[in-house]
């Protein structure tokens, strides 16, 4: 048996990305209907999977709930893992240390420089204890997302600090801040607001966004594969984008309303008309074909 982090689930399954260059899902779901339609479709495109709540969910289900998602996803036949998002509050990871999480994301944004250093190690530490491995963010990224706060302006990273920034909290997974937004996206979109490509068009270097250009790009060379990067900020993104952030060394993609804005739409056309059996059924179908097509876009199919 390998030892930790090597033998916790989350690890393998961005690693395996990594080696092999494509990215994982980490599909955000609030309800049964959306871990039965990541596992659903995880089993159906045999590709590996990461279902990922909210502190949102700690309070409103409980640990109860998180064991059952744990169960569900521990006993698909494709490898898929459960992780918490933007863990914020400390007492809300020390509450997720207790639960059958493979992985948290410590969100330490709130705090200065130093303060976000020793809340991440912290939890890093404490997740070694447990096997549960830990993705930060470093820098901030605009926007939110449910039950999260809105931030105003981004601060992005620096590729020249990552490599320490990393050996001194000890994460495995780092978010860059690197002009990705949490949805929806400002006009112009992710192909306006990223800066992945340090190769662009005489207007670009031109314009005020030229001294960030290729800045992912830096951010994964600075690192290299041995601490994958995720992405946030994917709503929407054009397939071309995704694609293009995976050739810059994102290995984990966040996804939420991308893939259930079709189930939220038949819902609120259907609530009422059909029983709830054949509402969940159908939901759950047409929850996990969308997770299927981004399996495709992310090049996960048949990787499990
Ligand atoms: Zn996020």
């Amino acid at each position: 048996m390998s030892s930790f982090p090597a033998s916790n689930r989350t690890y393998q399954i961005i690693h395996d990305a990594a080696k092999r260059g494509y990215a994982v899902g980490g599909y955000c779901v609030y309800n049964t209907d959306g871990v039965l339609a990541v596992i659903r479709a995880a089993e159906r495109c045999r590709s590996p999977a990461i279902i990922q709540v909210f502190p949102w969910t700690l309070h409103f289900q409980g640990r109860h709930f998180i064991q059952f998602i744990a169960s569900a996803a521990h006993g698909a036949t494709v490898p898929i893992s459960v992780h918490l998002d933007h863990c914020l509050q400390p007492s809300d990871a020390d509450l997720a240390l207790d639960c059958a999480f493979d992985s948290i994301m410590v969100d330490g944004s709130m705090f200065d420089e130093e303060q976000s250093i020793a809340y991440v190690k912290r939890i890093v530490e404490k997740g070694r204890e447990k096997g549960i491995t830990i993705e930060a963010e470093l820098g901030r990224m605009e926007g939110g997302e449910d039950g999260l706060p809105k931030i105003e302006g981004s601060l992005l990273t620096d590729p020249k600090g990552v490599k320490s920034w990393v050996e001194r909290t000890g994460v495995h997974f780092l978010a860059p801040s690197f002009g990705n937004v949490h949805g929806p996206y400002p006009q112009g979109g992710a192909e306006k607001w990223w800066q992945v490509d340090r190769y662009v068009s005489m207007l670009d270097r031109l314009s005020y966004r030229r001294a960030h250009y290729g800045r992912l790009k830096e951010i994964y060379e600075a690192l290299g594969p041995q601490t994958p990067l995720v992405l946030h900020g994917t709503h929407p993104c054009s397939d071309d984008m995704f694609k293009t952030g995976i050739a810059s060394g994102i290995r984990k993609v966040n996804l939420n309303r991308t893939v259930r804005n079709g189930y939220m739409n038949f819902l609120s056309e259907e609530s009422g008309k059909l029983e709830l059996t054949q509402l969940q059924e159908r939901g759950v179908q047409i929850y996990s074909e969308e997770v299927e097509r981004l399996m495709v876009v992310l090049g996960s199919v048949g990787k499990a």
